[in-house]
């Protein structure tokens, strides 16, 4: 049938038809293993029962009020429990449509924080390459991929990008992790003094790094350092936890497991768990007060913006991960996870790194265990194994171009909270496969 959707070849695409439990069902009744939950997305799988509930009852009371005339209880129930369990300090919720108009929010936010507190000249932003923030102009300003962004360029922000931590690539001889971690966020210091710390606004970073760079998360020493540096130049920190968030890496926001609380978080994709397109913004007391003594409000909105649908859905999302303990089975599944994926691809000629927290896992693929060399980006290995996967029943998220779009070769597993160990193993056998069948 032919397709008149935008898109890579749609027309050459499975149809999925249905869903059931950590798998997706197509027209042709092939199952398919989610073991990236879409893109870190479907943390509870595809038939939660009490999810689905949910939307019915609401949907049933009340679709759509706009937000220019009311409030709702969904709304207000989401901002109440988004801040239950948020990071010290975060008070007040925005929510949105997804995880781009999250980074945006985030973005113009910090731009009226100094606009209403007298700092007009506060208008750059540090973000790191190897990032991603989403598609929108500014976010995409701050993603920090150079090869996303420059047939787009002059984009709307202006954005400088200093190194990730990198400890596995960037880590010298003989460093300690801790060592290493200080070293990488003293690239945020060196970067504010070269670029004099009162014109910058904001520094953003993922606190694990998802889509570009595989599950990357850095030592224990890394945000705190970071938080001091932006404490000591009156810089916002603003993390981007749309693909690390919402219990992905075993704590409902990644950053608790950093010990740093940061100025403005943005969660998407997890939030909504595939059922409804939603994503939001949490900012702090401090910056919520700036702005209510200043002009009153932050000058912001989407239509959609605190759609009582998204909202009740989030909300029975929020019930599953806390109150339902499926964030608290992550670790252990996590473990069981990354067990498997060490017997049998540890010494794997081709895999250099296994990664990440929680279920959120990334394997590096490298030319040559020993040098850690990267894969020729030409071979586009981790497109091959995609589709060697997803022939065999299993969807798993490649990443290319892992250091700036030139090199480097990645696969990322974020699978439902609720996968079995059986899944898991069938799972890793199956990732295993398709790597050798891509490089046979
Ligand atoms: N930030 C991060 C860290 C992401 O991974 C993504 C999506 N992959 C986005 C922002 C953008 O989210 P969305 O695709 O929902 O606009």
């Amino acid at each position: 049938m032919a397709s008149h959707l935008f898109g890579r070849s749609a027309h050459a695409l499975p149809r999925a038809v249905a869903g059931d439990g950590c798998y997706l069902i197509d027209a042709e009744g092939r199952r398919y293993l989610d073991g990236s939950g879409g893109a870190a997305v479907s943390c509870l799988g595809h038939s939660d029962t009490k999810v689905r509930q949910a939307m019915h009852d609401q949907i049933d009371r009340l679709n759509f009020a706009h937000t220019g005339f009311f409030t709702s209880d969904p709304a207000e129930d989401l901002a109440r429990a988004l801040i239950a369990h948020a990071p010290p300090g975060l008070s007040r919720v925005y929510p949105l449509s997804g995880g781009s108009e999250a980074v945006e929010a985030a973005l113009k936010l910090a731009r009226q924080y100094f606009l209403e507190t007298g700092q007009p000249q506060r208008t750059k932003i540090v973000a790191r390459r190897q990032s991603y923030h989403g598609n929108t102009l500014g976010a995409l300003a701050a993603g920090g991929n150079a090869w996303r962004r420059e047939k787009f360029a002059p984009l709307l922000v202006t954005c400088h990008h200093i190194a990730p931590c990198y400890p596995y690539r960037d880590r010298a001889d003989g460093e300690s992790l801790d060592a290493y971690g200080l070293r990488a966020a003293d690239a945020l210091e060196d970067e504010l003094q070269r670029l004099g710390p009162e014109t910058v606004m904001a520094f953003i970073a993922e606190p694990v790094v998802g889509a570009t760079a595989g599950a990357l998360a850095p030592p224990a020493s890394y945000f705190p350092r970071i938080r001091d540096i932006c404490d000591r130049h009156g810089v916002l920190l603003i993390l981007d936890e749309v693909m690390c968030g919402m219990g992905r890496t075993g704590t409902l926001f990644a950053c608790d497991q950093d010990g740093v609380a940061p100025d403005i978080v943005t969660i998407a994709k997890g939030l909504g768990a595939g059922y409804v397109p939603i994503g939001a913004m949490l900012a702090s007391d401090a910056i919520y007060r700036a702005i209510a003594d200043g002009s009153g409000a932050f000058q912001h909105g989407h239509t959609y913006h605190g759609h009582p649908l998204a909202g009740a859905t989030a909300v029975a999302v929020l019930d599953r991960l806390t109150q339902d303990g499926l964030v608290a089975e992550v670790p252990a599944k996590g473990q069981t996870l990354v067990e498997a994926l060490t017997d049998r691809l540890e010494n794997h000629p081709h895999v250099g790194d296994i990664r990440g927290r929680g279920l959120f896992r990334g394997i590096e693929l490298v030319a040559d265990r020993d040098t850690k060399a990267p894969f020729d980006p030409a071979r586009k290995l981790h497109a091959r194994i995609k589709a060697e996967a997803f022939a065999r029943g299993l969807i798993c998220y490649p990443g290319g171009g892992t250091i700036d779009g030139v090199h480097g070769d990645h696969i990322l597993l974020a699978p439902p909270f609720i996968i079995d160990d059986a899944q898991i193993g069938w799972l890793v056998d199956t990732l295993a496969d398709s790597l050798d069948a891509s490089i046979a």
